[in-house]
């Protein structure tokens, strides 16, 4: 995860500094290729409202949700996986 330090990290879509109290959507270094147009965005700070608007917000939340372990909603709040599948599987497992 991208390192913060209020005061002093910037937004990566509009270059402002970051402060403590900002809504922020932060995501783990999950494009290594970084010759993707949305490489410098991977490992970075934003702030929401700026993600929000971001015209390449929606390719950003498919490609993280490809590569990653937790999913991102549409707003940027990442959640853990729906893990139902697993339930399905184990169950499954137990009836053979
Ligand atoms: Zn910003």
């Amino acid at each position: 995860m991208a390192l913060f330090d209020p005061g002093f990290s910037t937004c990566a879509l509009c270059g402002r500094v970051l402060n403590e109290d900002d809504d922020l959507v932060a995501t783990s270094h999950f494009i290594t290729d970084e010759t993707d147009p949305l490489w410098r965005y991977s490992d970075a700070l934003m702030h929401r409202a700026c993600f929000l608007v971001w015209e390449s917000r929606q390719d950003f939340v498919d490609k993280y949700n490809a590569e990653a372990v937790d999913q991102m909603l549409a707003d940027g709040t990442l959640k853990p996986k729906p893990f139902w599948r697993e339930v399905f599987q184990w169950m499954m497992r137990r009836e053979t």
